[in-house]
């Protein structure tokens, strides 16, 4: 029976050096370590037995079976790693490395201006409920700003996809004690005919500072610096009021068409100026609903289009090219 073992295990070692491919080795992997294979066969004469004997032969079994398991292990290993005739010392093939995508890069350098500037980046979800989305934005029921916006349901009456970032500042201000400053840029929905200028899916960025004697003059300084240290120190601002229902009170603020240099084309529609965001001084209900005292505490707030700032950066002309995956799409 030691001979018998001993020719099984040099026979099992000489085939797995010879074998050409993993099925191979699996195939004899079964032959001599399966169910039936020949040296598992071996082992059911074993209790025929002395006991010294026993000790001895099933020593050099269990020689013999770490030996071809040990062999079937390595040799799967080299074939892995030197399986056909490669040249192991030619240049390998180079790894094509993707861009990040223009809205998260114009993102993130939007969050260094703001991190220099003391705010803090916030994310929150983007499936909300009729209370974060519109009553804590001062958007009651009944409120006629709730027209403006298409909303899209997951689960009627309460549960939608937020229609706009402004649900995080109404989280930010039941969660946060003053003093704080946040931005955050993020994806919200509408039901909109999606076009080159509009579309259901678009991301907005926005902003919430709160404390005491906080003024329209800090909100002026914050967002002028924005523009001047994003769009450039010579870009020139105008703030006009406007209405929003969170902010008391709103305005809303261009800048010079940086395409025309405000003679008029059609980007500015002719108009010299470019919306570039919404903002003001929060409204005091805003402050009431979560507990914060409106005559101790005051803050502003602003929302833009982060899209829009996006394809102004990268001159693009159709909002679509950010959402089609299109990667030839050449900026
Ligand atoms: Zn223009």
């Amino acid at each position: 029976m030691k001979n018998k073992l001993i020719n099984i295990k040099n026979e099992a070692l000489a085939m797995i050096m010879g074998a050409s491919d993993t099925s191979e080795l699996e195939r004899l992997r079964i032959n001599y370590l399966g169910k039936n294979g020949s040296l598992t066969q071996i082992a059911k004469d074993f209790k025929d037995l002395s006991s010294e004997e026993k000790a001895d032969i099933g020593r050099i079994f269990s020689e013999a079976k770490s030996a071809i398991e040990n062999a079937l292990d390595e040799i799967k290993f080299n074939t892995r790693k030197v399986s056909e005739n490669i040249d192991q010392t030619l240049p390998g093939k180079p790894v094509r490395v993707g861009l990040m995508h223009p809205i998260s890069a114009v993102a993130r350098e939007m969050n260094d201006i703001f991190r220099y500037l003391g705010f803090s980046v916030a994310d929150g979800p983007e499936i909300e409920d009729d209370e974060f989305n519109y009553n804590r934005l001062n958007l009651p029921k009944d409120h006629p700003a709730r027209d403006l916006q298409d909303s899209l349901y997951i689960k009627e009456p309460d549960i939608l996809l937020r229609t706009h970032t402004s649900s995080l500042e109404a989280h930010i201000l039941a969660t946060h004690k003053p003093p704080f400053r946040f931005v955050f840029p993020g994806k919200s929905y509408r039901y909109e005919n999606v076009s080159a200028s509009n579309h259901m899916i678009f991301f907005q960025y926005e902003g919430i500072a709160v404390g005491e004697n906080i003024t329209m003059a800090n909100l002026k300084s914050t967002l002028e610096t924005f523009i001047h240290m994003f769009f450039g120190p010579e870009r020139k601002s105008r703030f006009r009021c406007k209405y929003y229902p969170q902010v008391e009170p709103g305005v809303g603020v261009d800048i010079d068409c940086q395409f025309c240099q405000q003679k008029g084309c059609s980007v500015c529609k002719n108009r010299g100026w470019v919306e570039m965001l919404g903002a003001g001084m929060i409204h005091p209900n805003m402050f009431r609903m979560v507990g914060i005292d409106p005559a101790k505490y005051s803050g502003f707030a602003w929302g833009m289009g982060l899209d829009r700032i996006t394809m102004s950066r990268y001159k693009l002309n159709d909002i679509r090219a950010l959402f089609n995956g299109n990667l030839e799409y050449k900026i």
